[in-house]
């Protein structure tokens, strides 16, 4: 099969064997998989991975073949996949029912084999039927939407908590952003694109921040909100230069949400978060049945947020645009 090998330096189109499944196993013919920050973080050789390594997490694709163990149903199902593998089912984690946290697990696409490939072997306990209704390009959204519906699942919504600032509007604020609002909740958001915060405004957003023409967005959004802060303020922007000012948008006893990965040391001065004794949280990965449901009911919009699509022998291209425009929001390699 043709598949992307990223070698720690660079990615190339080689021909390499198929996969061999395991009993417990199903081979996926691929059909569109999505790149996204995390891909880019590795690629630019800031989060370290085992190489060489087939890249792509976010992806659609065939049941092709189904191991000895697996249900025969899944033959010819258009599936995606949750991207934890390798789950023991036995650890502490595993025995409370949180498997994205197995000790032993290893994540597609960035410890072992991923989905920029013509072929993947799946467990069969990751697998997610896809409805007729849902594209194969949406469909490459419902691994990173299940991240944005994971955000709530984390962070509780109390009564107080009315108004959110979104820091950084790619692919995973414009999705936190519908999430919120759906939610119930009133959305700040704040990027350094226009492109982005006009989609943003379109999707439901209703104060925005172009992070470039404001020399002091604390002091915005406190004009949002009789000079309190935001309730909640999530960090998507994959900088974390942001930091400082997202602390400084909160309000006193509000909650901060960490959704970025820098993979690089951040500097940050925690003072300000004790003394106005904020809360941080954080959250990866999430439910795939929400995300599924939210793409299928038409409650959140995803066709939008594509900016690029590519043939897999065209990924180096794909990555370059992806890491020179600003305005883009999500690239989609046809396999
Ligand atoms: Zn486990």
């Amino acid at each position: 099969m043709k598949a992307a090998i990223f070698n720690g330096k660079e990615i190339t189109i080689r021909n390499v064997s198929d996969p061999k499944i395991k009993d417990s196993e199903v081979l996926v013919r691929v059909k569109v998989a999505g790149i996204c920050g995390t891909d880019l973080a590795i690629v630019n050789g800031y989060l370290p991975t085992p190489t060489p390594i087939i890249l792509g997490h976010e992806f659609v694709g065939i049941v092709e073949k189904v191991g000895k163990d697996v249900d025969k149903s899944w033959l010819n199902k258009r599936i995606t996949s949750e991207i934890n593998t390798n789950i023991d089912f036995n650890c502490y984690y595993c025995k409370l029912g949180i498997y994205t946290q197995c000790i032993s697990r290893k994540a597609i696409g960035i410890d072992v084999d991923g989905a920029l490939a013509e072929l993947i072997a799946l467990e069969s306990y990751l697998l997610h039927e896809i409805p007729d209704f849902i594209s194969d390009d949406e469909a490459t959204f419902i691994e990173p939407l299940a991240a944005a519906f994971q955000v709530f699942e984390m962070m509780p919504i109390d009564d107080d908590d009315k108004v959110i600032a979104i820091f950084g509007l790619g692919k995973l604020g414009l999705l936190i952003s519908q999430v919120a609002k759906l939610k119930g909740l009133e959305i700040i958001g704040v990027d350094e694109s226009d492109r982005k915060l006009k989609l943003a405004k379109k999707l439901g957003v209703k104060e925005i921040i172009n992070r470039l023409k404001e020399k002091n967005i604390p002091n915005v959004i406190q004009n949002f909100t009789d000079g309190l802060g935001a309730d909640m303020v999530i960090d998507a922007t994959g900088n974390p230069d942001a930091l400082g000012d997202i602390i400084a948008s909160c309000r006193t006893r509000g909650k901060i949400h960490i959704k970025s990965t820098y993979g690089i040391e951040t500097p940050i001065n925690l003072t300000d978060v004790v003394v106005r004794e904020l809360t941080l949280y954080s959250s990866r990965c999430g439910p795939f049945e929400k995300a599924i449901e939210g793409i299928k009911s038409g409650n959140i919009k995803v066709e939008e947020l594509i900016s690029d699509k590519f043939q897999l022998s065209e990924i180096n291209k794909a990555f370059e645009s992806y890491k020179l425009s600003q305005d883009h929001i999500k690239t989609i390699i046809q396999i």
